[in-house]
């Protein structure tokens, strides 16, 4: 490839791969965390009324401070709408993240079993970083985060595990940690049941910032929403950089069907009930073939057989038209992380794999 043309940091960077999306409508889609479930009838609706009859909408720009969308975010969490802070997926609130509030003289600190795209922006960004081993039973040990650090970030539930840190430990780490930024992505917290987001802590902690989106529970990852809630200080150092970057977030379809979202709380909360109550059973299913799943609050398991290898098994379920994602990282290349499908989906992926496992390795 001639990169003679390229920056420095383009050279530098190494490229991010992120889960496969086939195009292929008959395969079993278990490898990148979506919902099973369509989003909410009103989002589309409201997606059509803002198109109107002949799109004459699309020849105005969006509202570059996304008001509605905010307050409807706001309203919902008990909020103000200062506090939150929207863009095109988690992804990109986490770039203005990284670089509006993640980059200091110390370094910052996250996981070493975590989403990955953390180290991607340090590179991007120039900021140093250290990782914390996770505990032996796969959790966040809050007491290994030293007080020297330029920012603490963590999934919860993280990613790829799935496992939950109590409300009451992230509690302690925001009161040890006074001077630093902590940044909790709740990407999947709302099927970890009622106590487990941090975000009722916002209004006693200015050093709190929380990232959700809507890409899982509420069936959206197609149209690219995400948020952070906070101190509105910490959201004043986001709106800086996203008007150094790109002063229009968030495009009109994408701002209608957000917050036609959140006027659909039935919708919200059958689902995930749904996507917990086929965890749940995926499960006992998972143990009953002999593999061990780490304790989820996610939609997704992380789970192993003990005597088979997880790049043969991740092989095996593709040749089958199953797909699930694999990592081939130290201390997890021997797990497969599995998105909670339908409940057919669900019983596929266990008749697939108990068809392999009766099968020599
Ligand atoms: N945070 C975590 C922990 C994730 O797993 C993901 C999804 N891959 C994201 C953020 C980003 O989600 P999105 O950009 O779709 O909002």
């Amino acid at each position: 490839m001639n990169t003679k043309y390229w920056s420095a940091t383009a050279r530098s960077l190494t490229p991010y791969v992120p889960g496969e999306q086939p195009r292929l409508a008959n395969l079993v889609k278990l490898n990148t965390n979506e919902n099973p479930y369509p989003p909410s009838p009103h989002v589309l609706a409201a997606m059509r009324e803002e198109i109107g009859s002949n799109g004459e909408t699309l020849r105005l720009y969006p509202d570059p401070t996304a008001a509605s969308l905010r307050q409807a975010i706001a309203r919902h969490h008990g909020l103000l709408p200062e506090q939150i802070f929207v863009g095109n997926g988690s992804d990109e609130v986490l770039a203005h993240v990284f670089l509006g509030l993640l980059k200091h003289d110390q370094p910052l600190l996250f996981p070493d079993i975590t989403y990955s795209f953390y180290p991607v922006y340090c590179g991007l960004y120039d900021i140093d970083y250290a990782t914390v081993p996770l505990a032996a039973d796969f959790s966040i040990d809050i007491a290994d985060y030293p007080r020297e650090n330029g920012g603490i970030i963590f999934p919860n539930p993280n990613a790829p595990t799935g496992c939950l840190l109590p409300r009451s430990a992230v509690e302690r780490l925001l009161q040890t940690h006074t001077e630093s930024v902590v940044v909790v992505d709740e990407a999947y917290v709302d099927f970890a049941g009622e106590d487990a987001s941090m975000i009722p802590l916002i209004d006693r902690y200015p050093n709190l910032l929380v990232v959700h989106t809507l890409s899982k529970s509420r069936s959206l990852a197609g149209l690219r929403v995400g948020f952070a809630a906070g101190h509105a200080d910490l959201i004043e150092a986001l709106n800086r950089v996203k008007d150094s970057f790109n002063s229009y977030p968030l495009d009109r379809l994408a701002l209608a069907g957000a917050r036609a979202a959140y006027e659909d709380h039935a919708w919200f909360t059958q689902t995930c009930q749904a996507v917990v109550r086929s965890r749940e059973q995926l499960n006992e299913g998972l143990r009953a073939l002999g593999f061990v799943v780490l304790p989820s609050a996610a939609n997704f398991v992380f789970a192993r057989h003990p005597a088979r290898d997880a790049a043969a098994l991740t092989a095996a379920l593709r040749a089958r038209g199953i797909i699930v994602r694999h990592f081939k990282q130290p201390r997890i290349e021997q797990f497969l992380r599995i998105t909670i499908g339908t409940d057919s989906q669900c019983a596929l992926l266990l008749e697939a794999l108990r068809e392999i496992l009766a099968t020599p390795a």
